[in-house]
């Protein structure tokens, strides 16, 4: 699922001490197939990814020892945008006001309106009516008295009248005259866009022009569903999506890619069957949804614990000083296999990062340098200078290593630490720039 795909992303910049272009790449990959995969449209899926990046690269984040959570909150931050940002509430204007249900058959139209009628009802301190316009299932007329009944709110119906324009009319009429002040108007829909459908609710749309026209949409069709907006929304130019059944497991995906397409609020989320099962939408709890948020947090204070800014800071203290030696490399290495991949001992070290990830370091010659540097006596790993010939052979000898082994170690060990050393100082930051990080 997506959460198991972010999990795999932020993965990525696990260990990482700082944000570079290629960390930044990796992720927003991972990003880009796990929103793929919640039914996000392709395109956006890619804008959006590319929108984060510029804004990763944007932030001075060389210094951060938290990249994994620096990402999480740009991606956070940029999903709640993409989703609108604040919520969007009713426009309740209007004498009465009037309220049009659109969507498909099973969205959840009829159950919708008599949870809007319920929470204008108890929240709003409304008196709303509710009206049947499905005028082509009997069933359909008696599921909505059903519903008013349940909450104690009105229902209009004329279970002869097949005109829906006459009886929405009518509806609106009777309202104004029973002091109602909200009129809900459920419609009939069919199991997929059809030309006769959305000529009704057209024609129910331009007579009585309600102040909110609102598309009623199952979160669970994925794809299907921004589709089927797209094609409400040429016809209807609606107000509001309400995005019903998100209850189930589904991840969300297509409340992103529908606000994206039709530019419209989402405004309120249906979970579950009951007329209280209503929730304003607020975007920043959806991107959390959408991110699993959860999950990816802990996987962040995972590889925090893993590698704790202290010890990071330490070590930045003996790069400046000069006295980052073998033991500290060690220290490194045992780190990094704590955390299960050899590859990132570059990230590692602070400062270090891409300049080090041309230095190339086989997993498997871990090894060969952990036995080398354990032939080391304490005084050769703190001050490597004393190598001389005579303890190289005695080291090559105690590791089972070749002498050739020991010097290129050395030798890469000392390019390192100038690189370090360099990457401290005043002109690192330029010299980060120069290396590409
Ligand atoms: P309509 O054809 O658009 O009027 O859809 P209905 O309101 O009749 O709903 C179709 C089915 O979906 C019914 O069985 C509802 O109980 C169910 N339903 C509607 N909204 C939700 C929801 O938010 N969560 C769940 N789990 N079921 C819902
Ligand atoms: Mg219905």
């Amino acid at each position: 699922n997506l959460s198991d795909k972010l999990d795999k992303a932020f993965h990525i910049l696990k260990g990482h001490g700082k944000i570079t272009e290629i960390n930044v790449a990796e992720t927003l990959k991972e990003v880009r197939r796990a929103l793929l995969d919640a039914d996000v449209n392709f395109k956006i899926a890619k804008d959006f990814t590319t929108r984060v990046k510029e804004k990763a690269l944007g932030q001075d984040v060389l210094t951060t020892l938290q990249p994994g959570q620096l990402m999480v909150k740009i991606v956070k931050d940029e999903l709640t945008e993409l989703m609108g940002g604040e919520a969007t509430g009713i426009n309740l204007s209007g004498a009465p006001t009037v309220i049009l249900m659109s969507g498909l058959q099973g969205s959840g139209k009829t159950t919708f309106s008599g949870k809007l009628a319920h929470y204008l009802k108890t929240k709003k301190n409304k008196k709303p009516l509710l009206v049947a316009c499905d005028i082509y299932r009997p069933a359909a007329i008696n599921q909505l008295h059903v519903v008013g009944e349940q909450i104690g709110v009105e229902v209009y119906s004329e279970p002869e009248n097949k005109n829906p324009v006459d009886i929405a009319q009518k509806a609106i009429q009777h309202a104004k005259s029973n002091g109602y002040n909200v009129v809900i108007v459920d419609t009939a829909g069919r199991l997929a866009i059809d030309e006769q459908m959305m000529n009704e609710i057209a024609q129910v749309h331009q007579a009585i022009k309600p102040q909110e026209t609102l598309f009623v949409v199952d979160a669970m069709t994925g794809q299907d569903a921004v589709n089927t907006a797209k094609a409400f929304n040429d016809r209807l130019d609606f107000d509001g999506v309400i995005l019903t059944k998100l209850d189930g497991d589904t991840r969300g995906g297509a409340a992103l890619t529908i606000k994206s397409v039709v530019n419209k609020p989402i405004k309120f989320i249906g979970t579950g069957e009951k007329m209280e099962a209503l929730d304003v939408f607020y975007p920043s709890r959806m991107a959390d949804r959408i991110l699993g948020m959860g999950d990816v947090v802990s996987l962040v204070e995972r590889a925090q614990e893993q590698y704790n800014e202290e010890e990071a800071r330490k070590l930045q203290k003996k790069i400046a000083k000069n006295e980052f030696g073998f033991d500290d490399f060690l220290a490194q290495i045992q780190q990094i296999k704590k955390m299960g991949s050899m590859k990132d001992l570059v990230g590692m070290i602070p400062g270090a990062g891409k300049a080090m990830k041309d230095v190339e370091i086989e997993d498997d010659a871990f090894k060969h340098i952990e036995a080398i540097i354990y032939s080391m006596t304490p005084k050769e790993r703190s001050k490597p200078a004393i190598i001389d010939m005579k303890r190289k052979t005695r080291i090559a000898k105690g590791s089972g290593r070749k002498v050739e082994e020991v010097n290129q170690l050395l030798k890469q060990f000392e390019q390192m630490s100038k690189m370090m050393k360099m990457m401290q100082g005043p002109g690192g930051k330029n010299l980060m720039r120069m290396m590409g990080g």
